[in-house]
Order: C-alpha cells, then sequence, then structure tokens
C-alpha cells in the first residue's frame, strides 16, 4: 500500500483501528469532526470547579481483551487501576448494605465469582442456588438466548424475583444500557461468559484514573511517527468510489486525500451523511440514554470507591475523590465529589438539571447516613440520549458486518456485530476487526 487508511472517525472504534493499523505497519490518517478524540468516551474542563470529568463515568472489566491491549499499546496502563477480583458492594435506602465479593474464599475466576453470588446476604437462597444452576447451565452450553429478551431468558430460566432485581437487572443495566424486558439476551449471555464467567481475571473491573481522554493522549505521536496524520475538527463528507473501491476522501474543508483503504468508524446516522459511503442495513437504529450526574460536596462523605445501588433511580454512586486523581485545590475547596450513573434513564431525559439534581442528591441522603449535614455545592448532569444503540433480539439479527460492497471500506463502531454490547470494548473489538478484514490475514 502506498497511499494511506483513512479512519473517520475519533471514537473508540476508530483509536483502536488506528493502533492496530499502525502496528501491522501501516500509515494512517485519523479523521475527527469533533475538536477532540475519544468520541463517547472522553474528558471536559467542568466549568465551575476546573475538574477534569468525563462524558459519563465509565468502567471497563478485565475481558476488554481490545480495549486493553489498545490502551497498553498507548503506554497507559498506568492510568487504569484493575481490581484483583470481582468486589461490588449494594446500598439501598433504610441502610441495607450487600457484596459481591469474588475474592471472599480466596478461589480464582469464575469459582470466585460463583462463591461471591452464594454470599448476597440479601438475595434467598433459593434466588442465589437459581442464579448458580443458570450460571452452570450457560457454562454447558444449555442456555438459549437466540431472540430473546433478558426478562424472558431469565424467565425461562426460572430466576426468582429477588435475584433478577438484586443481580441480574443491575448487571443488565450497567453493561447492556436497556431495560431487562428489551434487551437481547445473547448479548446477557456473551457478558456472563466472558466477563463474570470468564477466564482468570476477565470479571475484575478496571477503573480509570484520570479522565478518559487522559487514555489517548500519545495517539497522535504514534501515528504521526509513522507518516500519519490526526485531523481534529475536520470532517469527511464524501468517499470516491471507482469500480467498487475507493480512491480518496473529500475533507470538510475541502482536500482530497488519496486512499488505499477506508475504515469508516462512525455510528450509522453518521454514516448516511458522507456521499458515496457504503450502505448500512440498519441506519434506523433507535438509541437508549444515559444520564450521568457530578456532585461536589463540602464534605468527603463516602467511604467506598464505587456502590451500586438498589431501590432507587440512581444505579451507581462513584466516588471520585477515591478514584481519580485530584489536585490539592480541587481537593481542599470540594472534599466530596461523587459521579452518579443512571442508564436505560429514557424517564429523565426531559427533566431540569436542577430537578434531576435535587431528586439524585435525596436519594443519596436516602441511602448515605454519612450525607447528614453535608451541603452540595455543585451539580452538573449530562444528558447522553444517544448513549448506545437499543440492542433488542431484532437488532442483535440486523447488525452490520465490516466488509462492504465497496471492497476496500470497511465498518467499525460499538453498533456493529461484534457480538458484544455497545461498550468501549465492542467498539475496539470492531475496529482491530475492520483493519483485519480491510488488510487481509487475521480475519
Ligand atoms: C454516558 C456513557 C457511559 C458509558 N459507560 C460505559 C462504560 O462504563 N463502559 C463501557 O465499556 N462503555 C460505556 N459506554 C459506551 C462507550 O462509550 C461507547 O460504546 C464507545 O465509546 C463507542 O465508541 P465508537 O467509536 O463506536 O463511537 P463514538 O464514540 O460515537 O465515535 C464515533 C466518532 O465519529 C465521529 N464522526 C462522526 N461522523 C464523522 C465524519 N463524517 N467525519 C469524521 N468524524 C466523524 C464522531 O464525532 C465520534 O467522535 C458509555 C457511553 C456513554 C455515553
Amino acid at each position: 500500500m502506498t497511499q494511506p487508511i483513512v479512519i473517520i472517525g475519533g471514537g473508540w472504534a476508530g483509536i483502536a483501528a488506528a493502533v492496530h493499523a499502525v502496528e501491522r505497519g501501516h500509515c494512517v490518517v485519523l479523521v475527527e469532526e469533533r475538536p477532540y478524540l475519544g468520541g463517547r468516551a472522553r474528558s471536559f474542563v467542568d466549568r465551575t470547579t476546573g475538574e477534569v470529568i468525563d462524558n459519563g463515568q465509565h468502567l471497563m472489566m478485565g475481558a476488554y481483551r481490545h480495549a486493553l491491549q489498545t490502551i497498553e499499546r498507548l503506554g497507559t496502563m498506568s492510568k487504569l487501576r484493575r481490581q484483583t477480583a470481582l468486589h461490588v458492594r449494594f446500598a439501598e435506602p433504610g441502610g441495607h448494605t450487600d457484596e459481591l465479593n469474588a475474592r471472599a474464599f480466596g478461589l480464582p475466576g469464575k469459582i470466585g465469582v460463583a462463591m461471591g453470588i452464594m454470599g448476597l446476604r440479601r438475595v434467598s437462597l433459593r434466588g442465589r442456588l437459581a442464579a448458580m444452576r443458570f450460571a452452570v447451565r450457560l457454562q454447558l452450553g444449555m442456555v438459549d438466548p437466540v431472540g430473546k429478551t433478558c426478562l424472558q431468558l431469565l424467565q425461562e430460566e426460572r430466576q426468582p424475583a429477588d435475584v433478577i432485581t438484586r443481580l441480574w437487572e443491575p448487571i443488565i443495566l450497567a453493561t447492556l444500557n436497556a431495560p431487562m424486558d428489551r434487551a437481547a439476551a445473547s448479548l446477557l449471555t456473551t457478558v456472563l461468559s466472558r466477563a463474570f464467567f470468564g477466564g482468570a481475571d476477565a470479571s475484575a473491573l478496571v477503573i480509570p484514573t484520570d479522565g478518559l481522554s487522559a487514555l489517548i493522549e500519545p495517539l497522535p505521536d504514534l501515528i504521526c511517527q509513522r507518516g500519519g496524520d490526526v485531523l481534529v475538527s475536520t470532517s469527511v463528507d464524501a468517499i470516491h468510489v471507482t469500480d467498487g473501491r475507493a480512491t480518496g476522501v473529500t475533507l470538510s474543508d475541502g482536500r482530497l486525500i488519496p486512499v488505499d483503504g477506508v475504515v469508516c468508524a462512525v455510528p450509522p446516522r453518521a454514516l448516511v451523511r458522507i456521499a458515496g459511503a457504503p450502505d448500512v442495513a440498519m441506519p434506523d437504529l433507535s438509541f437508549s440514554p444515559i444520564v450521568s450526574i457530578y456532585l461536589w460536596y463540602d464534605v468527603a462523605w463516602m467511604v467506598d470507591e464505587f456502590v451500586a445501588v438498589l431501590g432507587t433511580t440512581v444505579q451507581w454512586v462513584f466516588n471520585r475523590r477515591a478514584m481519580v486523581r485530584a489536585s490539592a485545590d480541587h481537593v481542599a475547596r470540594y472534599p466530596g465529589h461523587v459521579a452518579l450513573t443512571i442508564s436505560a434513564g429514557s424517564a429523565l431525559v426531559d427533566q431540569t438539571a436542577d430537578d434531576i439534581i435535587a431528586a439524585c442528591d435525596a436519594e443519596l441522603r436516602s441511602v448515605f447516613a454519612p450525607m447528614a449535614g453535608v451541603s452540595l455545592l455543585h451539580g452538573l448532569v449530562i444528558k447522553e440520549k444517544a448513549a448506545t444503540f437499543l440492542s433488542t433480539p431484532d437488532v442483535e439479527q440486523r447488525r452490520s458486518h465490516p466488509r462492504t460492497a465497496i471492497s476496500n471500506v470497511v465498518l467499525a463502531g460499538d453498533w456493529t456485530a461484534t457480538e458484544l454490547p455497545a461498550t468501549i470494548e465492542g467498539a475496539a473489538q470492531s475496529g482491530v476487526a475492520a483493519v483485519d478484514v480491510l488488510l487481509g490475514g487475521r480475519h
């Protein structure tokens, strides 16, 4: 190849594609229409506090093979902290707590996770045994999720209501960002097999200790060292195709770049706006929102690093002061700083930020006793209406594969046929797969 590979889109799919193509010895031009890389997983500075926050708190898991490989090649693994084994604390209004601790008995991998589930005090014995039976049937390949929603599958697997609401539903919301009665069961079984009941440290949570954008800081240098380029605040407006092959792309500044190949790492709705782009079978995807709330308090009231909350609208509370590096000045001015996540948050998207902040603050006070007397200093709400595509059983069967009708144009993105939910790992896996299809070899 003598011309560059153009990668359209600087989200995690485009980033992983760029790193992989560079590693395979190719010159890459990465084009991103926004002024920053990272797409939906990026950081920015909160105007009031001056603190770096993310577009929404993200967690990864040990099973994120492609994303972690990409981060390793970028040399930023030091900006992540890995749990030794899955450990999640649960809290509820009234002060009730529970925990799923996969290291409680010192047993490794999936056996540790199974023991952790058996240790859930607020799930009935019947519920825990049903969860074990489901996990064993999954391991033995006896579970058929195809064409079913998560709720249908859980009912078919005779899961009692308490284990559904206290274990499976929080997992589904956190990993699939969709209500149980809509989310595709095949995604749940993949997540459970690959992560929760996967290899040794697959289920351990991997926590960013800096803003998400810090993970990808070295990317422009890596690309430029190979003679490539990173163009931000620039979009690809057209792909030129002759005899079934892309020969060049036109940028928003009017430049024409000759290409040897193109990776389209943009969501379907962006793809259809690019003239000459390949047809996608599913431009009409619907999306599921995630509402993220960042709150700053005058007291460091939270003890745990993060907590899953049950029985409230708020689903997760992340103690940013324990998780993320902050300057001494920020800590002194705002001793308490938490991020809240509400997945599948359609019910909230039309509410005002002030109402959401007030309701979330009140919920936290009903759960965490140490908040008595603590004052809220500042709050910020981020409503990502199109956070992830809605992965229903029907959509699962229509996700696009990387190969297109144009021989040297391939597709990537968390929405493509990865068999994974829309996550950083799904995006990274799709980027690597797309490059392998384009260059031949591994796929
Ligand atoms: C609030 C929130 C919380 C989340 N939490 C988690 C989590 O905890 N764990 C997890 O794994 N995942 C999480 N996700 C999902 C994860 O962020 C996404 O799945 C992933 O970032 C998608 O990456 P992508 O590259 O497929 O798409 P995107 O990030 O959307 O990237 C596509 C890029 O293409 C650019 N673009 C579009 N058109 C053009 C054009 N014509 N020319 C140039 N550029 C163009 C866009 O500007 C964009 O930057 C979360 C998402 C959100 C929103």
